[in-house]
Protein backbone atom coordinates (compact mmCIF):
# COMPACT_ATOMS: atom_id res chain seq x y z
CA UNK A 1 0.00 0.00 0.00
CA UNK A 2 2.73 2.24 0.95
CA UNK A 3 4.89 1.75 -1.59
CA UNK A 4 1.97 2.03 -4.03
CA UNK A 5 1.67 5.61 -2.68
CA UNK A 6 5.32 5.95 -3.33
CA UNK A 7 5.17 5.19 -6.57
CA UNK A 8 2.10 7.72 -7.78
CA UNK A 9 4.31 10.24 -6.03
CA UNK A 10 7.42 9.23 -7.94
CA UNK A 11 4.84 8.92 -11.18
CA UNK A 12 3.56 12.77 -10.25
CA UNK A 13 7.38 14.11 -9.80
CA UNK A 14 8.23 12.78 -13.52
CA UNK A 15 4.90 14.36 -14.83
CA UNK A 16 5.90 17.61 -13.36
CA UNK A 17 9.24 17.51 -14.54
CA UNK A 18 8.59 16.69 -17.68
CA UNK A 19 5.82 19.02 -17.72
CA UNK A 20 8.07 21.61 -17.16
CA UNK A 21 10.61 20.63 -19.45
CA UNK A 22 7.89 21.13 -22.33
CA UNK A 23 6.74 24.34 -20.92
CA UNK A 24 10.51 25.54 -20.98
CA UNK A 25 10.99 24.32 -24.18
CA UNK A 26 7.88 25.47 -25.65
CA UNK A 27 8.78 29.25 -24.47
CA UNK A 28 12.31 28.79 -25.00
CA UNK A 29 11.43 28.26 -28.58
CA UNK A 30 9.14 30.91 -28.92
CA UNK A 31 11.31 33.21 -27.91
CA UNK A 32 14.22 32.60 -29.58
CA UNK A 33 11.88 32.47 -32.75
CA UNK A 34 11.12 36.55 -31.72
CA UNK A 35 14.39 37.22 -31.06
CA UNK A 36 15.25 35.73 -34.70
CA UNK A 37 13.06 38.06 -36.35
CA UNK A 38 14.06 41.05 -34.43
CA UNK A 39 17.97 40.48 -35.53
CA UNK A 40 16.32 39.96 -38.79
CA UNK A 41 14.80 43.29 -38.96
CA UNK A 42 17.38 44.70 -37.44
CA UNK A 43 20.50 43.55 -39.74
CA UNK A 44 18.19 43.44 -42.77
CA UNK A 45 15.31 45.97 -42.63
CA UNK A 46 18.32 48.77 -41.30
CA UNK A 47 21.68 48.25 -41.99
CA UNK A 48 21.32 47.24 -45.70
CA UNK A 49 18.87 50.49 -46.02
CA UNK A 50 21.62 52.01 -44.44
CA UNK A 51 24.42 51.29 -46.94
CA UNK A 52 22.34 52.01 -49.69
CA UNK A 53 21.64 55.68 -48.56
CA UNK A 54 24.94 55.95 -47.98
CA UNK A 55 25.82 54.78 -51.70
CA UNK A 56 23.33 57.29 -52.71
CA UNK A 57 25.27 60.41 -51.03
CA UNK A 58 28.47 58.69 -52.52
CA UNK A 59 27.12 58.56 -55.90
CA UNK A 60 26.47 62.26 -55.75
CA UNK A 61 29.19 63.23 -54.11
CA UNK A 62 31.59 61.14 -55.86
CA UNK A 63 30.55 59.91 -59.19
CA UNK A 64 28.12 63.03 -60.20
CA UNK A 65 29.44 66.22 -58.59
CA UNK A 66 33.41 65.41 -58.70
CA UNK A 67 32.84 64.20 -62.83
CA UNK A 68 31.53 67.76 -63.57
CA UNK A 69 34.64 69.46 -61.12
CA UNK A 70 36.67 67.17 -63.29
CA UNK A 71 34.67 68.40 -66.46
CA UNK A 72 34.70 71.97 -65.80
CA UNK A 73 38.93 71.89 -65.00
CA UNK A 74 39.44 70.06 -68.63
CA UNK A 75 40.53 66.35 -67.14
CA UNK A 76 37.32 64.96 -68.85
CA UNK A 77 35.76 65.00 -72.08
CA UNK A 78 32.59 66.31 -72.73
CA UNK A 79 31.27 62.52 -73.80
CA UNK A 80 32.97 60.96 -70.47
CA UNK A 81 31.51 63.42 -68.20
CA UNK A 82 27.96 62.64 -69.88
CA UNK A 83 28.71 58.90 -69.65
CA UNK A 84 29.62 59.34 -65.90
CA UNK A 85 26.16 61.76 -65.20
CA UNK A 86 24.38 58.95 -66.85
CA UNK A 87 25.82 56.05 -65.18
CA UNK A 88 25.57 58.20 -61.62
CA UNK A 89 22.08 58.60 -62.79
CA UNK A 90 20.99 54.89 -63.41
CA UNK A 91 23.16 53.88 -59.76
CA UNK A 92 21.20 56.46 -58.10
CA UNK A 93 18.29 54.74 -59.26
CA UNK A 94 18.76 51.26 -58.95
CA UNK A 95 19.59 51.70 -55.02
CA UNK A 96 16.63 53.47 -54.24
CA UNK A 97 14.21 51.24 -55.94
CA UNK A 98 16.44 49.21 -53.71
CA UNK A 99 16.28 51.48 -50.57
CA UNK A 100 11.89 51.23 -51.29
CA UNK A 101 11.84 47.24 -51.78
CA UNK A 102 12.57 47.56 -47.50
CA UNK A 103 9.19 47.49 -45.38
CA UNK A 104 8.96 50.94 -44.13
CA UNK A 105 6.82 52.20 -41.32
CA UNK A 106 4.00 54.45 -41.97
CA UNK A 107 5.28 57.37 -39.88
CA UNK A 108 8.83 57.72 -42.16
CA UNK A 109 6.62 57.29 -45.31
CA UNK A 110 6.24 61.22 -45.61
CA UNK A 111 9.78 61.60 -45.44
CA UNK A 112 10.57 58.71 -47.92
CA UNK A 113 8.25 60.38 -50.29
CA UNK A 114 10.00 63.76 -49.43
CA UNK A 115 13.31 62.64 -50.28
CA UNK A 116 11.80 60.99 -53.39
CA UNK A 117 10.90 64.05 -54.90
CA UNK A 118 14.39 65.84 -54.08
CA UNK A 119 16.11 62.94 -56.23
CA UNK A 120 13.48 63.10 -58.75
CA UNK A 121 14.27 67.10 -59.27
CA UNK A 122 17.74 66.04 -58.64
CA UNK A 123 17.64 63.62 -61.93
CA UNK A 124 15.93 66.44 -63.87
CA UNK A 125 19.00 69.24 -62.90
CA UNK A 126 21.86 66.49 -63.75
CA UNK A 127 20.10 65.54 -67.11
CA UNK A 128 19.38 69.25 -67.59
CA UNK A 129 23.63 69.59 -67.04
CA UNK A 130 24.18 66.47 -69.10
CA UNK A 131 22.49 68.46 -72.04
CA UNK A 132 24.15 71.75 -71.62
CA UNK A 133 27.51 69.55 -71.36
CA UNK A 134 27.01 67.79 -74.53
CA UNK A 135 25.06 70.70 -76.25
CA UNK A 136 27.12 72.05 -79.12
CA UNK A 137 26.00 76.03 -78.89
CA UNK A 138 26.82 75.69 -74.93
CA UNK A 139 25.11 79.34 -74.51
CA UNK A 140 25.03 79.80 -70.92
CA UNK A 141 27.67 78.41 -68.35
CA UNK A 142 27.03 75.86 -65.44
CA UNK A 143 26.90 77.33 -62.45
CA UNK A 144 29.08 75.39 -59.73
CA UNK A 145 27.39 76.68 -56.77
CA UNK A 146 23.97 75.70 -57.95
CA UNK A 147 25.73 72.17 -58.07
CA UNK A 148 27.37 72.64 -54.71
CA UNK A 149 23.80 73.41 -53.15
CA UNK A 150 22.14 71.05 -54.94
CA UNK A 151 24.67 68.60 -54.11
CA UNK A 152 24.05 69.76 -50.42
CA UNK A 153 20.79 69.64 -50.30
CA UNK A 154 20.55 65.87 -51.38
CA UNK A 155 23.18 65.05 -48.85
CA UNK A 156 21.76 66.41 -45.99
CA UNK A 157 17.76 64.89 -47.05
CA UNK A 158 19.34 61.60 -47.63
CA UNK A 159 21.45 61.66 -44.21
CA UNK A 160 18.00 62.83 -41.87
CA UNK A 161 16.98 59.53 -43.53
CA UNK A 162 19.94 57.79 -42.53
CA UNK A 163 19.78 59.61 -39.01
CA UNK A 164 15.58 57.85 -39.01
CA UNK A 165 17.04 54.63 -40.18
CA UNK A 166 19.58 54.82 -37.36
CA UNK A 167 17.17 55.48 -34.46
CA UNK A 168 14.60 52.92 -35.84
CA UNK A 169 17.66 50.42 -35.29
CA UNK A 170 18.67 51.56 -31.91
CA UNK A 171 14.69 51.10 -30.92
CA UNK A 172 14.45 47.92 -32.51
CA UNK A 173 17.83 46.71 -30.33
CA UNK A 174 16.21 47.66 -27.60
CA UNK A 175 12.84 45.94 -28.14
CA UNK A 176 15.54 43.37 -28.75
CA UNK A 177 17.32 43.31 -25.64
CA UNK A 178 13.78 43.37 -23.63
CA UNK A 179 12.59 40.09 -25.30
CA UNK A 180 15.81 38.89 -24.82
CA UNK A 181 15.53 39.53 -20.96
CA UNK A 182 11.81 38.49 -20.74
CA UNK A 183 12.75 35.60 -22.41
CA UNK A 184 15.58 34.49 -19.26
CA UNK A 185 13.37 35.87 -16.69
CA UNK A 186 10.50 33.45 -18.28
CA UNK A 187 13.04 30.69 -18.30
CA UNK A 188 14.55 31.35 -14.93
CA UNK A 189 10.62 31.54 -13.31
CA UNK A 190 9.65 28.62 -14.31
CA UNK A 191 13.03 26.88 -13.73
CA UNK A 192 12.51 28.09 -10.44
CA UNK A 193 9.00 26.97 -10.36
CA UNK A 194 9.66 23.78 -11.18
CA UNK A 195 12.42 23.12 -8.78
CA UNK A 196 10.79 23.85 -6.20
CA UNK A 197 7.82 21.96 -7.20
CA UNK A 198 9.82 18.68 -7.44
CA UNK A 199 11.92 19.57 -3.88
CA UNK A 200 9.15 20.17 -2.61
CA UNK A 201 7.65 16.49 -3.53
CA UNK A 202 10.67 14.57 -3.47
CA UNK A 203 10.96 16.21 0.71
CA UNK A 204 7.58 14.94 1.11
CA UNK A 205 8.88 11.32 -0.48
CA UNK A 206 11.59 11.33 1.59
CA UNK A 207 9.79 12.03 4.36
CA UNK A 208 7.76 9.13 3.80
CA UNK A 209 10.58 6.69 3.65
CA UNK A 210 11.68 8.04 6.71
CA UNK A 211 9.14 7.22 8.63
CA UNK A 212 8.19 4.35 7.44
CA UNK A 213 11.90 3.48 7.74
CA UNK A 214 11.50 4.65 11.81
CA UNK A 215 8.47 2.15 12.08
CA UNK A 216 10.06 -0.82 10.72
CA UNK A 217 12.94 -0.03 13.08
CA UNK A 218 10.35 1.08 16.24
CA UNK A 219 8.67 -2.35 15.10
CA UNK A 220 12.07 -4.75 14.72
CA UNK A 221 13.12 -3.47 18.25
CA UNK A 222 9.36 -4.44 19.31
CA UNK A 223 10.01 -7.42 17.87
CA UNK A 224 13.69 -8.22 18.76
CA UNK A 225 12.46 -7.03 22.47
CA UNK A 226 9.77 -9.55 22.35
CA UNK A 227 11.91 -12.33 21.40
CA UNK A 228 14.61 -11.64 23.84
CA UNK A 229 11.61 -11.94 26.71
CA UNK A 230 10.22 -15.28 24.69
CA UNK A 231 13.54 -16.66 25.10
CA UNK A 232 14.42 -15.57 28.57
CA UNK A 233 11.09 -17.39 29.37
CA UNK A 234 11.81 -20.38 27.53
CA UNK A 235 14.99 -20.33 29.85
CA UNK A 236 13.39 -19.43 33.23
CA UNK A 237 11.27 -21.64 36.13
CA UNK A 238 8.36 -19.74 36.62
CA UNK A 239 8.12 -20.56 40.38
CA UNK A 240 11.55 -19.72 41.81
CA UNK A 241 12.73 -17.66 38.55
CA UNK A 242 15.85 -19.02 38.32
CA UNK A 243 17.14 -20.79 35.14
CA UNK A 244 15.38 -24.10 34.17
CA UNK A 245 16.84 -27.39 32.99
CA UNK A 246 16.71 -27.07 29.58
CA UNK A 247 19.25 -23.83 29.87
CA UNK A 248 20.71 -25.75 32.55
CA UNK A 249 21.50 -28.12 29.63
CA UNK A 250 22.50 -25.54 27.07
CA UNK A 251 25.03 -23.92 29.35
CA UNK A 252 26.38 -27.29 30.87
CA UNK A 253 27.68 -28.68 27.40
CA UNK A 254 28.81 -25.01 26.86
CA UNK A 255 30.77 -24.20 29.52
CA UNK A 256 31.88 -28.26 29.99
CA UNK A 257 33.72 -27.33 26.14
CA UNK A 258 34.46 -24.02 26.93
CA UNK A 259 36.39 -25.54 30.15
CA UNK A 260 37.93 -28.31 28.20
CA UNK A 261 39.85 -25.39 25.72
CA UNK A 262 40.71 -22.92 28.29
CA UNK A 263 41.98 -25.15 31.19
CA UNK A 264 40.26 -23.79 33.98
CA UNK A 265 38.27 -25.66 36.82
CA UNK A 266 34.62 -26.81 35.83
CA UNK A 267 32.28 -27.31 39.01
CA UNK A 268 29.18 -28.68 39.52
CA UNK A 269 27.01 -28.81 42.41
CA UNK A 270 23.60 -30.44 43.09
CA UNK A 271 21.58 -29.39 45.92
CA UNK A 272 18.35 -31.19 47.71
CA UNK A 273 16.32 -29.88 50.29
CA UNK A 274 16.48 -32.14 53.48
CA UNK A 275 13.25 -34.36 54.16
CA UNK A 276 11.06 -32.16 51.67
CA UNK A 277 8.45 -34.41 51.57
CA UNK A 278 7.89 -34.20 55.34
CA UNK A 279 7.87 -30.40 54.86
CA UNK A 280 5.07 -30.40 52.62
CA UNK A 281 2.92 -32.55 54.50
CA UNK A 282 3.68 -30.72 57.79
CA UNK A 283 3.52 -26.83 56.18
CA UNK A 284 1.32 -27.57 53.00
CA UNK A 285 2.09 -27.13 48.97
CA UNK A 286 1.99 -23.33 49.10
CA UNK A 287 4.34 -23.01 52.02
CA UNK A 288 6.71 -25.66 50.21
CA UNK A 289 6.70 -23.46 46.97
CA UNK A 290 7.54 -20.50 49.08
CA UNK A 291 10.39 -22.28 50.86
CA UNK A 292 11.78 -23.35 47.11
CA UNK A 293 11.40 -19.67 46.43
CA UNK A 294 13.50 -18.49 49.42
CA UNK A 295 16.17 -20.82 49.05
CA UNK A 296 16.44 -20.01 44.75
CA UNK A 297 16.82 -16.37 46.75
CA UNK A 298 19.91 -17.72 48.79
CA UNK A 299 21.21 -19.00 45.37
CA UNK A 300 20.78 -16.02 43.63
CA UNK A 301 22.04 -13.95 46.21
CA UNK A 302 25.29 -15.87 46.85
CA UNK A 303 26.24 -16.48 43.34
CA UNK A 304 26.55 -13.18 41.86
CA UNK A 305 29.99 -13.07 39.27
CA UNK A 306 29.17 -13.29 35.75
CA UNK A 307 30.35 -17.19 35.57
CA UNK A 308 27.75 -18.38 38.29
CA UNK A 309 24.74 -19.96 37.00
CA UNK A 310 22.33 -21.34 39.59
CA UNK A 311 19.69 -23.31 38.17
CA UNK A 312 16.12 -25.11 39.57
CA UNK A 313 16.48 -28.84 37.66
CA UNK A 314 13.10 -29.52 39.13
CA UNK A 315 11.31 -30.55 42.15
CA UNK A 316 13.08 -29.76 45.14
CA UNK A 317 17.16 -30.18 43.41
CA UNK A 318 18.76 -27.52 42.67
CA UNK A 319 21.94 -27.45 40.43
CA UNK A 320 24.77 -24.95 40.35
CA UNK A 321 27.70 -24.28 37.65
CA UNK A 322 30.70 -22.30 38.44
CA UNK A 323 33.02 -21.10 36.07
CA UNK A 324 35.70 -18.56 37.26
CA UNK A 325 36.62 -20.51 40.34
CA UNK A 326 38.89 -22.74 41.45
CA UNK A 327 38.51 -25.88 43.62
CA UNK A 328 39.32 -24.63 46.96
CA UNK A 329 36.94 -21.62 47.04
CA UNK A 330 34.21 -23.70 44.85
CA UNK A 331 33.59 -25.86 48.52
CA UNK A 332 33.42 -22.37 50.41
CA UNK A 333 30.62 -21.39 48.20
CA UNK A 334 28.75 -24.67 48.57
CA UNK A 335 29.56 -24.20 52.23
CA UNK A 336 28.25 -20.70 52.44
CA UNK A 337 24.96 -21.51 50.54
CA UNK A 338 24.35 -24.24 53.23
CA UNK A 339 25.06 -22.17 56.02
CA UNK A 340 22.83 -19.00 54.15
CA UNK A 341 19.71 -21.54 53.83
CA UNK A 342 20.32 -22.66 57.75
CA UNK A 343 20.54 -19.04 58.54
CA UNK A 344 17.11 -18.03 56.65
CA UNK A 345 15.97 -20.17 59.89
CA UNK A 346 12.90 -21.50 58.22
CA UNK A 347 11.13 -23.69 60.40
CA UNK A 348 11.03 -27.04 59.74
CA UNK A 349 9.34 -29.32 62.57
CA UNK A 350 9.85 -32.44 60.50
CA UNK A 351 13.59 -32.78 59.47
CA UNK A 352 15.29 -35.52 61.63
CA UNK A 353 18.89 -33.36 61.38
CA UNK A 354 17.65 -29.70 63.15
CA UNK A 355 13.82 -28.04 63.48
CA UNK A 356 15.14 -25.75 60.75
CA UNK A 357 14.78 -26.07 56.50
CA UNK A 358 18.47 -27.24 55.32
CA UNK A 359 20.13 -28.37 52.05
CA UNK A 360 22.38 -31.36 51.54
CA UNK A 361 24.95 -30.59 48.91
CA UNK A 362 27.00 -32.49 46.48
CA UNK A 363 30.18 -31.07 43.93
CA UNK A 364 32.81 -31.61 41.68
CA UNK A 365 35.10 -29.87 41.08
CA UNK A 366 37.73 -30.85 37.98
CA UNK A 367 39.56 -29.61 34.70
CA UNK A 368 38.39 -31.45 32.51
CA UNK A 369 40.19 -33.65 29.87
CA UNK A 370 38.77 -35.13 26.37
CA UNK A 371 38.48 -38.54 28.10
CA UNK A 372 36.12 -37.77 30.90
CA UNK A 373 32.27 -37.99 29.10
CA UNK A 374 29.97 -34.81 30.14
CA UNK A 375 27.87 -37.17 31.98
CA UNK A 376 30.62 -38.01 34.03
CA UNK A 377 30.48 -34.38 36.27
CA UNK A 378 26.75 -35.24 36.77
CA UNK A 379 26.98 -38.27 37.69
CA UNK A 380 29.80 -37.83 40.75
CA UNK A 381 27.71 -34.59 41.71
CA UNK A 382 24.73 -36.88 42.53
CA UNK A 383 27.04 -39.61 44.02
CA UNK A 384 28.22 -37.29 46.12
CA UNK A 385 24.97 -35.47 46.77
CA UNK A 386 23.71 -39.33 47.72
CA UNK A 387 26.94 -38.97 49.95
CA UNK A 388 25.93 -35.96 52.19
CA UNK A 389 22.71 -37.28 52.85
CA UNK A 390 23.47 -40.84 53.96
CA UNK A 391 26.37 -38.97 56.30
CA UNK A 392 23.53 -36.96 57.96
CA UNK A 393 22.00 -34.27 55.62
CA UNK A 394 22.59 -30.64 56.01
CA UNK A 395 26.25 -30.42 54.51
CA UNK A 396 28.20 -30.66 51.69
CA UNK A 397 30.21 -33.23 50.08
CA UNK A 398 32.96 -32.09 47.34
CA UNK A 399 35.33 -33.61 45.21
CA UNK A 400 37.41 -33.14 42.88
CA UNK A 401 38.14 -36.71 41.47
CA UNK A 402 35.54 -38.66 39.42
P1 LIG B 1 15.56 -36.18 51.28
O1 LIG B 1 16.05 -35.49 52.48
O2 LIG B 1 16.08 -37.58 51.19
O3 LIG B 1 15.80 -35.40 50.06
O4 LIG B 1 14.04 -36.32 51.49
P2 LIG B 1 12.95 -35.62 50.66
O5 LIG B 1 11.66 -35.79 51.39
O6 LIG B 1 13.30 -34.25 50.38
O7 LIG B 1 13.00 -36.48 49.36
P3 LIG B 1 11.93 -36.83 48.26
O8 LIG B 1 12.61 -36.82 46.97
O9 LIG B 1 11.31 -38.14 48.70
O10 LIG B 1 10.86 -35.71 48.34
C1 LIG B 1 10.83 -34.63 47.46
C2 LIG B 1 9.53 -33.87 47.68
O11 LIG B 1 9.58 -32.58 47.11
C3 LIG B 1 8.36 -34.53 47.05
C4 LIG B 1 7.48 -33.43 46.63
O12 LIG B 1 6.29 -33.37 47.41
C5 LIG B 1 8.25 -32.20 46.89
N1 LIG B 1 8.19 -31.33 45.77
C6 LIG B 1 8.74 -31.55 44.53
N2 LIG B 1 8.46 -30.50 43.73
C7 LIG B 1 7.74 -29.60 44.49
C8 LIG B 1 7.20 -28.33 44.22
O13 LIG B 1 7.28 -27.79 43.13
N3 LIG B 1 6.55 -27.72 45.25
C9 LIG B 1 6.43 -28.25 46.44
N4 LIG B 1 5.81 -27.59 47.40
N5 LIG B 1 6.95 -29.45 46.71
C10 LIG B 1 7.60 -30.12 45.76
MG1 LIG C 1 14.88 -34.95 46.09
MG1 LIG D 1 14.96 -33.79 49.27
Amino acid sequence: MESLKLKSKLLYLLLIVGFGLGVIGLIGYINIQNIKRNMDTLYFGSLIPLTELNSITETYNNDLASSIYRWSNQLISDEQAAEKISLGLDRINQLWAAYLAHEKRPEELAYVNYTESQIQSLEKYFSEVRTLITSPDRTHPLSLSTLDDNVRLIHDTVHQLIAYENASARYEHAILLTQYENALMQLIFFLVVILALVMGLAWKIFANIELQQRQLIDSTETLQHLNLKLEQASYTDSLTALYNRRYFNIVYEREFKRSLRSGKPFVFMMLDIDFFKQYNDTYGHLQGDSALQAVAKVLKMTLQRPGDYPFRLGGEEFGIILTDTDCKNAKMMGEKIRENIENLKIEHKGSKVSQLLSVSIGGICIVPTVHIGEDALIHTADTNLYAAKKRGRNQVVFTSKL
